[in-house]
């Protein structure tokens, strides 16, 4: 497995961060753009230009898998394949991987709620 990030990303993913063209639709869908460090056209930006912010920004983190900005995406760039794909390369070989706390986004609009009990049915 490739261990750049962008490399890791594309191969995982199977989705090209470089196609974006920054128009937003991702962002202004998005439910949870409005707690993130970083909203999802600013993730692909940060893909493009190989930032090493990408280690450390929780937006990722913040994603429910809602998938709308993956339906609005006019390039069709499954971004929410993209944010599963940086949270597996961010996770590898870490012991102190914390996983993000239930209480901390209690206060998010509903349908990330519906999402994050999707994906994390434990809860
Ligand atoms: S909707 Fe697609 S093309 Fe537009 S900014 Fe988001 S990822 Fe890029
Ligand atoms: S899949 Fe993640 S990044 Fe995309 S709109 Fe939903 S919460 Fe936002």
């Amino acid at each position: 497995m490739n261990d750049d990030i962008v490399e890791f990303v594309r191969e995982v993913s199977a989705q090209n961060p470089f196609s974006c063209y920054q128009c937003g639709k991702c962002t202004a869908g998005c439910p949870v753009a409005a707690e993130m460090d970083a909203p999802p056209n600013r993730v692909l930006r940060m893909l493009q230009f190989n930032d090493p912010d990408l280690m450390t920004i929780a937006s990722p983190w913040e994603c429910v898998t809602c998938v709308v900005c993956t339906v609005r995406c006019p390039r069709n760039i499954d971004i929410a394949k993209i944010m599963e794909a940086i949270r597996q390369y961010r996770q590898r070989g870490r012991e102190d991987y914390v996983h993000p706390n239930a209480v901390d986004v209690a206060d998010l609009p509903q349908i990330a709620m519906v999402s994050a009990f999707r994906k994390l049915g434990e809860w």
